[in-house]
């Protein structure tokens, strides 16, 4: 049966392409997968606008080694960088003397300083990761627990340097959460997430993420993937139908193009961002309500970068990155209480750039990164706009003769219709293992006690996995996870036959 069962594969990112190869080789044969747009990927976005070299609009880094399926096939294929820790995001976590932090007022950083807080930062996020907070924190966001934990330390650390270095280490953490700020959250839940062990940074050769999906591609036949196909509708039969009957394939998919399939089972990848759009109109029936909750209560939030190609380097030779240390930055908490009303942030959202890093293969570029609201209005702007702020702030805060750049490139992941968004987070309030879960649970919730067909509608994608959520790895580990749950199913059956 497994091999005659219909599964249609709802988008081709690396949740998608995992679970059509994980298919095509246990013997299914009728697996298809649509894509909503003209090329395979998703969030994985690699592109070649400055030259023959790669650059990533999105996935960038393989985050650990061990255990990390993703690092284990790009190591067997021989896809990684000659040097797998080629590029490094400046990170409170990665900070070394090679990042440069800048001051407005143009003086540069002692690195000594901005290596004791950043050390001290990690110190305390690694409390919470590791699930060893006191309970009075338990309640709180990571920002307001970060204070309160770094008001307690030592006076050394109350200068005003360091505590604008602290800002800078809670704006930057911004794009681990992909959330607007560390104050929307959950600090209890951020446990769950687990880092794999081995280097954070695996940077990919020069065919980037593409090459790891072309490796993919390759388990399935190419008439497998339709792009340019955008999935309108799921219908599935929660109680039996008396129309189709019992015998036929229990769900039918309508694609806004008119096309209609008829199969035994979906699996949907479509991302948090797309499900909190469209879910109300994507199911019908609709969703049961844990799985409304689910979609409603978990976050998605934007990370963006801004890429700036010069003529030349302006920077010296040894330096990784321009970090932006403001006098009074965004995660400042009396900044951050003082803009959580109104609009007025939206006059400062550059103030959100965490700072400029080198690029792998590009010695010419540097690379910015921007979380939440302020990447959404920046995506709202257009790319010279957004090249002359980077060039003021990049003159203002280092002095250094910054030229005009010959091209700037900018992501616009919240504005991406089929994904609405960069990455997955836990808001303040959220039990996130739940809601993980109740994002992967199959449909129908109960066949057994309602009698309809089982396995018809299921969920894969980055948001589904309690433990790496945000990543690539998370996506297609559930990927081949629901493909599994497809195998075993049609494996039960035949032993039980
Ligand atoms: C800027 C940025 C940087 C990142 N950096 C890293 C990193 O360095 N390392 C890392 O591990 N992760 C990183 N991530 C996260 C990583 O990219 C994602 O977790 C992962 O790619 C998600 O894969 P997915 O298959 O779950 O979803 P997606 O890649 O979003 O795939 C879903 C697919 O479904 C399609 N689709 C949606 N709706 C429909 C529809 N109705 N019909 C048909 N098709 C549809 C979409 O077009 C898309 O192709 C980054 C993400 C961003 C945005």
């Amino acid at each position: 049966m497994s091999k005659t069962a219909r599964v249609l594969v709802v988008g081709a990112g690396l949740a998608g392409l995992a679970a059509a190869a994980a298919l095509y080789e246990a013997g299914f044969q009728h697996v298809q997968i649509l894509e909503a747009t003209e090329k395979p990927g998703g969030r994985i976005d690699t592109t070649r606008p400055f030259g023959p070299e790669i650059i990533e609009l999105g996935a960038n880094w393989i985050h650990g080694q061990e255990g990390n399926p993703l690092y284990s096939l790009a190591k067997e294929h021989g896809l990684l960088h000659q040097d797998p820790l080629a590029s490094i995001m400046c990170l409170p976590t990665s900070v070394t003397p090679e990042d440069y932090f800048f001051r407005e007022d143009g003086r540069q950083m002692d690195p000594h300083e901005v290596e004791q807080i950043c050390a001290l930062f990690g110190r305390l996020t690694a409390r919470a990761f590791s699930s060893e907070l006191e309970d009075r924190f338990l309640m709180k966001s990571l920002g307001c627990y970060l204070d309160e934990a770094f008001a307690e330390e030592t006076p050394a650390h109350s200068t005003p340097e360091a505590r604008q270095i602290f800002e800078w280490c809670k704006r930057s953490e911004c794009t681990d959460e992909a959330s607007s700020s560390l104050y929307e959250v959950s600090v209890s839940q951020i446990g769950h997430y687990v880092a794999l062990k081995g280097g954070f940074f695996n940077t990919l050769g020069p065919g980037g993420y593409q090459a790891v999906l072309d490796v993919l591609m390759r388990s399935f036949p190419a008439g497998a993937l339709m792009c340019s196909t955008v999935v309108q509708q799921i219908r599935w039969m929660p109680d039996g139908d008396a129309h189709r009957g019992e015998a036929g394939p229990p769900v039918k998919v309508i694609c806004e193009d008119g096309q209609e399939y008829d199969v035994d089972h979906v699996i949907l990848t479509a991302s948090l961002g797309f499900l909190k759009e469209r879910a109300h109109s994507l199911f019908k029936p609709l969703l049961p309500a844990v799985k409304s909750r689910a979609i409603e209560s978990l976050g998605f939030g934007t990370v963006d970068k801004i890429f700036l190609q010069f003529d030349r380097r302006f920077w010296p030779e040894d330096c990784a990155g321009i970090q932006l240390v403001w006098d009074q930055g965004p995660e400042d908490a009396a900044v951050h209480a003082l803009l959580s009303h109104g609009d007025a942030w939206r006059d400062t959202w550059y103030k959100k750039i965490c700072g400029f890093d080198v690029v792998a293969r590009h010695p010419t570029v540097l690379c910015g990164w921007i979380t939440g609201r302020e990447a959404e209005h920046m995506e709202s702007l257009d790319e010279e706009e957004v090249g002359d702020v980077c060039v003021r702030l990049l003159r203002t805060f280092t002095s250094w003769p910054v030229n005009k750049p010959m091209q700037v490139l900018v992501s616009r992941w919240r504005h991406h219709p089929y994904a609405r968004g960069s990455y997955t987070y836990v808001p303040c309030g959220v039990d996130a293992a739940r809601e993980h879960r109740a994002l992967a649970e199959p449909l129908p919730s109960d066949p057994m006690s309602s009698g309809v067909k089982p396995l018809q509608v299921l969920f894969a994608g980055e948001a589904t996995h309690v433990n790496f959520y945000t990543t690539t790895h998370g996506a297609y580990m559930t990927g081949v996870r629901e493909a599994q749950r497809l195998i075993c199913y049609y494996t039960d059956q035949q032993v039980a036959a």
